[in-house]
């Protein structure tokens, strides 16, 4: 294959983006034109209740390389990204989000790592433009994850990413309900990278995060990638137990040595009993719990490996 053969897909989820429409493409044409190679670009629309939807439409005439994929309601942006990747017919795929804050002229630099073999682009945004609250978040919550989900990266947040078509189509395969697409995306990575790019204030409009989609965000983030609260559940579980086991023995050992008297006529016999169980039903939540963080890992159909390909003998050459 020569160096431009491959097609270069980019998606980019949108809702109430109508004022960032004409300034978008003002700027992401250009670079996609100049790159040389087949592309398409697949817009979004996650539901929104301006004119968004007319305005993409608007430019397919002139662009017929822009696809519109438009939801009947807001599901938000992770669903709109899997439902862009859904509709990819090509072999790069790279993700933007619609208000300008990942400069589209960052688009060659994820290329060109495309080209060097990298099946996933992952992103660090640099002089990162957004709220005091916003940065600490992140901070918080990357390295929360980090620690939690054993997933390596440095920016979990960075719309600006590239896939290859199979990874991509992983994604779509897996039919994960509200997951967070970089972090999904390493578990089906051969080869992946991560890149330094630039990061601009939001060009027109307000964030689509109000605080409380922000938190859901990122509890999707946590929750979708580990089982450890669940099984933090269980070892404290266990630990409260064991201490109530032990504190109620003692209490009950004591009330016999010491009469009923030391044990304030019955009070403490009670409380070494309440401790005994209440140790008991926390055990259980946490044995519980083990359980459930199975059946959660069970249901949530994500893909449980990856073929890269079946050789037979006699097969003219190996992938
Ligand atoms: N977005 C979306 N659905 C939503 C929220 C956001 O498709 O429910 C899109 C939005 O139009 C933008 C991108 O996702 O293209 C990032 O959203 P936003 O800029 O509001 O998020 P922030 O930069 O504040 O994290
Ligand atoms: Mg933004």
């Amino acid at each position: 294959m020569t160096d431009v053969a491959q097609k270069l897909a980019v998606v980019i989820p949108m809702f109430n983006e109508e004022r960032n429409v004409a300034g978008l493409f003002a700027r992401l044409l250009p670079v996609c034109t100049a790159l040389g190679r087949p592309f398409e670009i697949i817009c979004v629309d996650d539901g929104s209740k301006d004119h968004t939807a007319e305005l993409v439409r608007g430019l397919q005439n002139k662009h017929p390389e822009i696809v519109l994929v438009r939801f009947a309601r807001n599901f938000g942006q992770h669903a709109a990204i899997t439902a862009g990747f859904a509709q990819v017919s090509a072999d790069w795929v790279i993700t933007l989000d619609a208000d300008l804050q990942n400069p589209p002229e960052e688009i060659p630099n994820l290329v060109c790592e495309f080209a060097r073999g990298h099946d996933l682009i992952n992103t660090v945004r640099v002089g990162r433009q957004d709220t005091f609250f916003r940065k600490r978040a992140s901070r918080f919550t990357n390295a929360l994850v980090r620690r939690i989900s054993g997933i390596r990266l440095n920016d979990f947040g960075c719309m600006l990413r590239g896939y290859s078509s199979e990874v991509a189509k992983g994604i779509v395969r897996s039919r994960e309900y509200r997951t967070f697409i970089p972090a999904l995306a390493t578990l089906f990575a051969r080869n992946p990278v991560e890149i330094n790019v630039a990061h601009a204030a939001r060009a027109e409009g307000e964030s689509k995060y109000s605080l409380l989609k922000l938190f859901s965000l990122q509890l999707d983030l946590i929750t979708s990638f580990s089982v450890h609260p669940l099984r933090a559940l269980f070892l404290v579980g266990t630990g409260l137990a064991a201490l109530g086991l032990l504190l109620g023995a003692l209490i009950l050992i004591l009330r016999i040595i010491y009469g009923s008297h030391w044990a304030g006529d019955g009070t403490l016999t009670v409380l070494g009993i309440l401790m005994i169980f209440t140790g008991l039903q926390f055990f259980a939540f946490g044995l519980l719990g083990e359980y459930i963080g199975r059946i959660f890992q069970q249901v949530r159909e994500r893909e449980h490996y990856v073929v890269q390909g079946v050789d037979r003998a006699g097969d003219p050459g190996q992938t």
